[in-house]
């Protein structure tokens, strides 16, 4: 779907997979104007019906970082129905209950020429999907980066800015490296509390009460992290968004992640100046509840309550 500055987004069409074709002076390409999203498609255990997870969380979630970004964005309802329109042109690739998911990347673009530095003429919306299997890493093994930093306050690091991601692979690569499964970013301003990880969100628990670090505009605004803080709520936990120091994290019973991708994973131990932390992980732990709970209204497995399945068809 194509859209000329401040004019509407309009004729979207569905096209096989390929190749699509830019200017080099393009402005996704000279200045990184551009966006991602991820969102995923799960077949119920009846096998037949396709669900999407709180795509209109997506849709919003594009429009503030275009506005970020000075970008049109298509509306709540265009993104959500050209999300379904992929899905339906792509059912027949989305795996069998409890083998994964159809994942589905909505990207928005400068597409247009633009030589000097300003917001491009032309923006792009589109989407394309590919099957994956579940995602589980087995708990992780994480280390605190006191170094590099993912975002800044006043930055981008509260959209899914597509610069976003490059800058994290220094980081990313060398802790793998190491033997960690991921980096756990700190804030860049006083470089005492958590923030996230390479591409989610992150919560301790003590005790009855499960926290996260509070967004400050640095944090991406994971659905999963919202979602988990709902349901966390609704089964009687206290649940804060708040400043986490590193202390706090390495005197928290539980940790564990959220996001698209690996939907809650826990975390068995954080390496932080050489000292090394372990967690409760397994069946008994807080974080199990929660994937369980979440997992099943997203596969249709638990009654929606929530509302926020979308069926396709
Ligand atoms: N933080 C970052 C930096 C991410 O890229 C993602 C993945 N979108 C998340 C958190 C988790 O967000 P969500 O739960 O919406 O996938």
């Amino acid at each position: 779907m194509k859209c000329s500055e401040e004019k509407n987004f309009s004729h979207g069409n569905l096209v096989p997979y390929g190749n699509i074709e830019m200017s080099p002076s393009a402005g996704i390409l000279n200045y990184g104007q551009g966006l991602l999203e991820g969102l995923k498609a799960y077949r119920k255990e009846d096998g037949c019906d396709v669900l999407l997870f709180r795509p209109d969380q997506n849709a919003q979630r594009m429009k503030n970082g275009a506005e970020r970004l000075c970008m049109p964005s298509p509306s709540v309802e265009q993104f959500v129905e050209a999300v379904k329109q992929t899905v339906l042109a792509n059912k027949h690739w989305v795996p069998p209950p409890g083998k994964g998911s159809l994942y589905i990347r909505p990207l928005l673009i400068g597409s247009g020429p633009i030589l000097g530095m300003s917001p491009a003429p032309e923006y792009t919306f589109l989407i394309y999907a590919s099957p994956v299997g579940n995602y589980h890493k087995g708990p992780l093994n994480l280390v605190v980066e006191d170094k590099l930093y993912r975002a800044t306050p006043g930055g981008t690091g509260s959209v899914k800015a597509v610069t976003n991601y490059s800058p994290v692979f220094k980081a990313m690569t060398q802790a793998k490296a190491n033997g960690f499964s991921d980096v756990l970013f700190l804030d860049a301003l006083t470089g005492k509390n958590i923030e996230e990880l390479s591409a989610c969100n992150i919560f301790i628990v003590k005790g009855n009460v499960i926290s996260t670090p509070a967004t400050h505009g640095t944090i991406l605004p994971g659905i999963t992290r919202k979602s988990i803080m709902e349901i966390a709520f609704t089964f009687g936990y206290q649940v804060e968004e708040r400043e986490i120091p590193v202390e706090d994290l390495l005197e928290a019973d539980e940790l564990f992640c959220t996001g698209t991708a690996m939907v809650v994973n826990p975390v068995a131990c954080v390496t932080y100046h050489n000292k090394r932390v372990e967690y409760k992980t397994g069946a008994e732990t807080v974080s199990h509840k929660l994937y369980v709970m979440l997992t099943g209204i997203q596969t249709g497995r638990i009654e929606d309550k929530m509302g926020w399945t979308v069926k396709v068809d």
